[in-house]
This record gives C-alpha cells, sequence and structure tokens, in this order.
C-alpha cells in the first residue's frame, strides 16, 4: 500500500516541500505519495508529516482554531514521524523564546523537548546559506538556507544532536521527530527529504 505523506498546509513554504517529497520519492524508489494537509480527517490519514517554515505563531494559531494541533499531537505522540523545518522546529518544541522580544504566548505541540531561541541568527536580511553537515544520519555536506531561523539552546536527555553550525544547534532528532533550523526545501538536494522517507517507511 502507498504510504501518505503530508505537508501542512496553512501557511509557509507549502509547495516547495511538496516538490522536494515528490523529488524524493522519486529517488528512493519508495511506494508512497504526498499531499497538501490542513484539516484534522486530513491529518488522521497520514503516515508522516512535514510542517514547514513560515511564520510559526500564524501556523500555530490557525491549526489550533481549525482542531488540527490536537491531531498533529496524538499523532506524533503514537509514533508517526514528523519534519519540522524552521517556524515548524518552532511549533514542534516545548520552549520558545524571540532572541530580541523574549517569550511570547504561542501555541507549540511540545514533543521535541528542547528549548529554542527564534531569529537566532537575526532577521531577514540576514539570512544566509552555508555548508553543513548531518553525519549521524549519513548526509556529510548539505547547503544550509537558513532564513530567520530558529536555533536549539537547550536539549533534552532523549534529543540528539544531528547538526552544529556557528556553535549553535541547527538540527534535532527525538525518536520520530526531526527539526531542522534550516530550510532543505529550498535546495535541489532530497537527501534530508529521502531520509525523513526511510523513517516514514520502517
Ligand atoms: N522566524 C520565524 C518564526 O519564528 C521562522 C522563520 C522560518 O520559518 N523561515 O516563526
Amino acid at each position: 500500500m502507498s504510504l501518505s505523506v503530508g505537508v501542512l498546509a496553512i501557511q509557509g513554504d507549502v509547495r516547495e516541500n511538496l516538490l522536494s517529497v515528490k523529488k524524493a520519492i522519486e529517488e528512493s524508489g519508495i511506494n508512497a505519495n504526498v499531499i497538501e494537509v490542513k484539516t484534522p480527517d486530513d491529518i488522521e490519514k497520514l503516515d508522516g508529516l512535514i510542517i514547514p517554515g513560515g511564520e510559526s505563531t500564524t501556523i500555530g494559531q490557525l491549526s489550533l482554531v481549525n482542531g488540527s494541533m490536537k491531531i498533529i499531537k496524538d499523532k506524533i505522540q503514537a509514533g508517526m514521524p514528523v519534519l519540522g523545518i524552521c517556524a515548524g522546529m518552532i511549533l514542534l518544541s516545548s520552549t520558545a523564546k524571540d532572541r530580541i522580544v523574549g517569550g511570547i504566548d504561542q501555541p507549540l505541540l511540545d514533543v521535541l523537548d528542547v528549548k529554542l531561541e527564534r531569529n537566532s541568527f537575526g532577521r531577514q536580511g540576514e539570512s544566509f546559506e552555508s555548508d553543513i553537515s548531518l553525519n549521524s544520519i549519513g548526509i556529510s555536506k548539505f547547503n544550509g538556507v537558513f532564513i530567520r531561523s530558529p536555533s536549539v539552546t537547550e536539549v533534552g536527555n532523549d534529543v540528539e544532536i544531528l547538526s552544529e553550525f556557528d556553535n549553535k544547534i541547527v538540527a534535532v532528532k527525538q525518536g520520530n521527530v526531526i527539526g531542522t533550523s534550516f530550510h532543505p526545501e529550498l535546495t535541489q538536494d532530497a537527501s534530508l527529504h529521502k531520509y525523513f522517507l526511510s523513517l516514514v517507511n520502517k
């Protein structure tokens, strides 16, 4: 049976992630399909979910209002693999504070035992690209695209650090939950999406 991977389509980099998952499916030969999801009914049927980058406050508020936050949390806690990218990683986290503004009351899923600093590398104009590595998951070189990205400032015992850049933690994994500060959907390299697909296909 075909596995179903969803991209949360509330706000943010939805289209780019759909394309990256399609590419990852083609390159890996896994029997899977990718769809945009919004509602609790859409999310219920998924085998894996990507929460894209964008604006974490907006994605969180709108998902809370339409009832999707709860089903996302339930599915993740039941073992569904999830990849949270940038704003998506913020949503997965237990605690997030903005570098300048500090803590605000924003909905978080609290399924990734980390503390985060939002906008850790500066504002939009300070966006940058840099090679990073994720050696523990077999990706020695990856083009990291950082756009108003968060960094992880503290990790719980069960959290594996996948990548660091500039003395900041920029990718983490806790079981079925992966978070990245950077945007893998904005490169032509589908290897991180392929790795995620391999978790969905377990
Ligand atoms: N700074 C954004 C936030 O806090 C995240 C930026 C991004 O996803 N590219 O939600």
